[in-house]
C-alpha cells in the first residue's frame, strides 16, 4: 500500500468506511423491522387469546360437551389462517384446532396462557405462522445485500473523481518543483488559489525556496569576493618576482622583492585562515569544543597579542577586569579570535598615540572603545557583512572579514554584538555574553 498514490489510498479508505457504515445501517434496519413485525404478531396472538378466553367464559355457561366444541371451532375459523390452537383443562377436556392436527408448524410464534373458569383450570396454546414476516425480512435482506455494493461502487467512483480533482494541483506543483534546480532557484511554485492546506504548503515551499535562493546567492557572492581578494596579493607577488627576474640585480634589490613577496604571502595566509575559520564556524560548533572558562583569560590572550601592534603605533591599551572570574561556556581560541578582531580594528582605525579601552564587567559584557575615525551612519548597518570595508578603511589592509567573523563567533557563544559610533569621535563595540546568574561575589 505504501507505494500507492494518495488517491488510491483515499478511495480504499473511503470504500472501507462506507461499507462499514452501510452494513451497520442495513443491519440496524433489518433488526428493527424484525423486532417490529414480531411484536405485532405477538400482539395479535395475545389479542386472539384474550378474545378466546372471553368467548369461552361466555359459552361454558350455556353449552358443554360436543356443542361447546362446535362453538369453539366456529370461533377458530375466524382466526387468521394457519393458526393453531390447543386448549386443555384440569378436568381432562382437550380441544385442538384444526381438529386432530398436531401443532407442528415450522417457523411459528406461540403463546401460552393459563386461566380458570369456576374451579376448572385451563391452559391455552396459540400458534401462528411467522412465514410472512420471514418473507418480508428475506426480501429486505436481499435488497440490502444487492444494493449496498452498488451504492458503494457509485460512491467510490465519485470519491475517486473528487480526490483526483482535489489532488490535481499536487501534480502541477510536483512538475514545477522538479524543474527547479540550483540554476533557477529564483523560480517559484504555482500557488493554487484554493485557500486550503495545499495553498499553505506551496507558500511555505516558496518561502523556503526564497531562503535557499538568498543563501546560494550569498555563498556564490562569498566565493566571488574571496577569489577577488586572493587575486590582488597573488598579482603583487607575481609582479614582484617577474620584475626581479627581468635582469640581473644587486642582492639588496632581490632582498626587497622577496620581502614584498613574504609580506603579501602573509596577507594571503591571514585571509585564507579567516576564510577557513568562517567556513568552519558557519557549520556550527563542531570541532570547536565548548568548555567552562573565565572570560578574563580569553580577553587577556587577545590583549597580549595586540600589544606589539599597539607599541608600534605608540598607542596604549587600558584594560579593566573584574576581580572575580566571569564564567562562560565557550572555546578559548574562538573567543581570542573574536576579541582580536575588535582590538585590531580599534588600533587600526585610531590615530597614533591614542588610547584603546577594554573593559569587562561581572555580568559578562565586554566593551572595546577607541577614539578613532568612527563609522558613518550610512556604513554602520553594513560593517558586519563579509568583505565590507568602509571607503576610508580601504587603505588599511584589512579584508573586511574581521567583524563578520566576530559576529559569527559571538552567535556561536550565544552572545550578541553591537556597536555605537560617531564619525570622527570613535566607536564602542559591545559583546554581551549570557552569564549564569548563580555566582555571587565573596
Ligand atoms: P577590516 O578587515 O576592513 O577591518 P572588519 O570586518 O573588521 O574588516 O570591519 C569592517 C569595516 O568596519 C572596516 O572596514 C571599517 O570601515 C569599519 N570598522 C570596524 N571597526 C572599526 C572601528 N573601530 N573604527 C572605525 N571603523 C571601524
Amino acid at each position: 500500500m505504501r507505494s500507492r498514490s494518495i488517491r488510491f489510498r483515499l478511495t480504499v479508505w473511503y470504500a472501507l468506511v462506507l461499507t462499514g457504515a452501510l452494513a451497520l445501517f442495513g443491519g440496524l434496519i433489518w433488526l428493527s423491522l424484525r423486532q417490529r413485525l414480531v411484536s405485532e404478531l405477538d400482539e395479535d396472538l395475545s389479542d386472539s387469546a384474550s378474545r378466546f378466553e372471553a368467548y369461552l367464559r361466555r359459552e361454558t355457561v350455556e353449552f358443554s360437551g360436543p356443542q361447546l366444541r362446535t362453538e369453539m371451532e366456529e370461533f377458530c375459523q375466524a382466526l387468521p389462517s394457519s393458526s393453531r390452537l390447543e386448549l386443555r383443562s384440569s378436568n381432562g377436556f382437550d380441544f385442538r384446532y384444526p381438529v386432530g392436527a398436531r401443532a407442528s408448524l415450522k417457523q411459528v410464534r406461540t403463546l401460552h396462557r393459563s386461566f380458570s373458569i369456576g374451579n376448572e383450570a385451563f391452559t391455552l396454546d396459540i400458534a401462528t405462522s411467522a412465514n410472512s414476516i420471514n418473507h418480508t425480512l428475506d426480501l429486505l435482506g436481499i435488497l440490502l445485500v444487492a444494493l449496498i455494493p452498488v451504492v458503494i461502487a457509485i460512491a467510490c467512483l465519485g470519491g475517486a473523481w473528487l480526490s483526483r480533482r482535489a489532488l490535481r494541483p499536487v501534480d502541477e506543483i510536483t512538475a514545477a518543483a522538479r524543474a527547479i534546480s540550483i540554476d533557477n532557484l529564483s523560480q517559484r511554485l504555482p500557488v493554487p488559489p484554493t485557500g486550503d492546506e495545499l495553498e499553505r504548503l506551496t507558500e511555505v515551499w516558496n518561502t523556503m525556496l526564497a531562503r535557499l535562493d538568498s543563501a546560494v546567492t550569498m555563498l556564490s557572492q562569498f566565493a566571488a569576493d574571496a577569489s577577488h581578494e586572493l587575486r590582488t596579493p597573488l598579482a603583487v607577488i607575481r609582479t614582484s618576482a617577474e620584475l626581479a627576474l627581468r635582469r640581473a640585480r644587486e642582492p639588496e634589490s632581490y632582498r626587497e622583492s622577496l620581502a614584498e613577496v613574504v609580506a603579501e604571502s602573509e596577507r594571503m595566509t591571514q585571509l585564507v585562515e579567516d576564510l577557513l575559520f568562517l567556513a568552519r564556524s558557519d557549520s556550527g560548533t563542531d570541532g570547536m569544543p565548548m568548555v567552562p572558562l573565565d572570560l578574563r583569560d580569553a580577553l587577556g590572550d587577545a590583549v597580549t597579542e595586540v600589544r606589539d601592534l599597539a607599541t608600534e603605533r605608540h598607542m596604549a591599551i587600558g584594560v579593566s577586569l573584574p576581580a572575580e572570574p566571569v564564567a562562560v561556556h565557550g572555546n578559548r581560541a574562538a573567543l581570542r579570535r573574536l576579541f582580536l578582531a575588535l582590538l585590531d580594528n580599534a588600533l587600526k582605525y585610531s590615530p597614533e598615540g591614542s588610547e584603546v579601552k577594554v573593559s569587562l564587567n561581572s555580568s559578562g559584557s565586554v566593551a572595546v572603545e577607541d577614539s578613532g575615525i568612527g563609522i558613518g551612519p550610512a556604513e554602520l548597518p553594513s560593517i558586519f557583512q563579509r568583505f565590507f570595508r568602509a571607503d576610508k578603511a580601504r587603505s588599511n589592509g584589512g579584508h573586511g572579514l574581521g567583524l563578520s567573523l566576530a559576529q559569527t563567533l559571538a552567535r556561536l557563544h550565544g552572545a550578541s554584538i553591537d556597536v555605537t559610533s560617531a564619525e570622527g569621535e570613535g566607536s564602542v563595540f559591545w559583546v554581551r555574553f549570557p552569564v549564569p546568574a548563580t555566582h555571587t561575589g565573596g
